[in-house]
């Protein structure tokens, strides 16, 4: 039986493993896409990593999974489907979709958080057809053309200045009148000539005709476009989780700094877990934390 089985590559699963690793802990590590290492690697540059400033987020996470690869992690490309603790002695077993068992004593679960869809007509249909959710991933497509993003934080004014470089028009459409992104970007966003504010409205519907040609408001307007990218926030990754854990009512591992949940030798780290700032350094930090703990309980069995 391992030690430990850590669940995602990203930042807090790969920090976790780091110190699993030095712990001198035997461990796995479960990732479902190809030397996957989260959600960093959508971005396009990461500058508030301190002492790395200016990276892109994919040379970050292939910095971060290198570096836990040197150090001999041994890691597993697979879907984690089910995740069960023995009622005797309190093992876990954790099953992929191919079938596979692995079983240790504890758990990090670093699954992270995906997009929120909208849930509106057109999105599934024209989903890779027009529909984005990452525009460094797909913005490039879009030179010259006309595209929307939709959200008011962060990642959705980030993507709406990164299309206004490539795209010859970018509406920005958001539900509320004010932005909650940081002042400097918001300030940026208004500046940028061809960024167009349509605020308090909220996408209907999204139309084509194999692809995205327009989007639809719930005011009735319709604007012609070639591509629209959703940035509405995300959802924790908590499904294979749910009656296990406790959640909190987003769906978010009710867990402190230190990773404990309620079940016993189940520890959350990263985005996952309930916490006010879900950011890469926060992630790192949750992953030493967690494995922390887990050596203590690990060691107390
Ligand atoms: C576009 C974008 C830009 C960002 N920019 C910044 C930034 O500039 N600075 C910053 O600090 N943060 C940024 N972030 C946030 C940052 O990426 C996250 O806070 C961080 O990646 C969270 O790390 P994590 O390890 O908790 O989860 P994730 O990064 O979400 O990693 C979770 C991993 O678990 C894997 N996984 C999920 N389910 C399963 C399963 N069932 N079986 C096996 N594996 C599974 C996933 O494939 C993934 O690799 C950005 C995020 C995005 C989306």
């Amino acid at each position: 039986m391992l030690d430990l089985i850590i669940i995602g590559s990203g930042p807090a699963g790969l920090s976790a493993a780091v110190y699993g690793i030095r712990a001198n802990l035997d461990l796995i590590v479960i990732e479902k896409e190809f030397e996957g290492t989260g959600q960093i690697a959508l971005s396009s540059k990461v500058d508030n990593y301190l002492g790395l400033p200016g990276l892109d987020g994919y040379s970050m996470g292939e910095t971060f999974r290198t570096h836990a690869s040197d150090f001999g992690v041994n890691f597993v490309e697979a879907t984690v489907t089910e995740i069960k603790q023995d009622t005797a002695d309190k093992h876990w077993t954790v099953t992929t979709a191919k079938g596979e068992t692995y079983e240790s004593k504890a758990v990090i679960y670093a699954a992270g958080a995906v997009h929120r869809h909208l849930g509106v007509p057109g999105e599934e249909e024209f989903s890779a057809k027009g529909v984005s959710y990452c525009a460094t991933c797909d913005g490039a497509f879009y030179r010259g053309k006309t595209t929307a993003v939709v959200g008011g934080g962060d990642t959705a004014l980030d993507d709406a200045l990164y299309l206004a470089g490539l795209c010859e028009k970018v509406y920005l459409i958001h539900r509320r009148d004010a932005f909650r992104a940081a002042e400097i970007t918001v300030k940026k966003v208004k500046e940028k000539e061809n960024i167009e504010l349509v605020l308090n409205s909220q996408v209907a519907e999204i139309l084509g005709d194999g692809s995205v040609n327009a989007v639809k408001l719930v005011d009735g307007r319709t604007l012609d476009i070639n591509g629209i990218f959703i940035a509405a926030g995300s959802v924790p990754v908590t499904r294979y989780v749910e009656g296990i854990v406790d959640l909190d009512p987003a769906g978010y591992i009710i867990a402190d700094e230190s990773g404990r949940t309620n079940a016993p030798g189940f520890f959350a780290a990263g985005d996952v877990r309930t916490k006010t700032l879900r950011q890469v350094v926060t992630a790192v930090s949750d992953g030493a934390n967690a494995l922390s703990n887990a050596a203590h309980y690990i060691s107390s069995l």
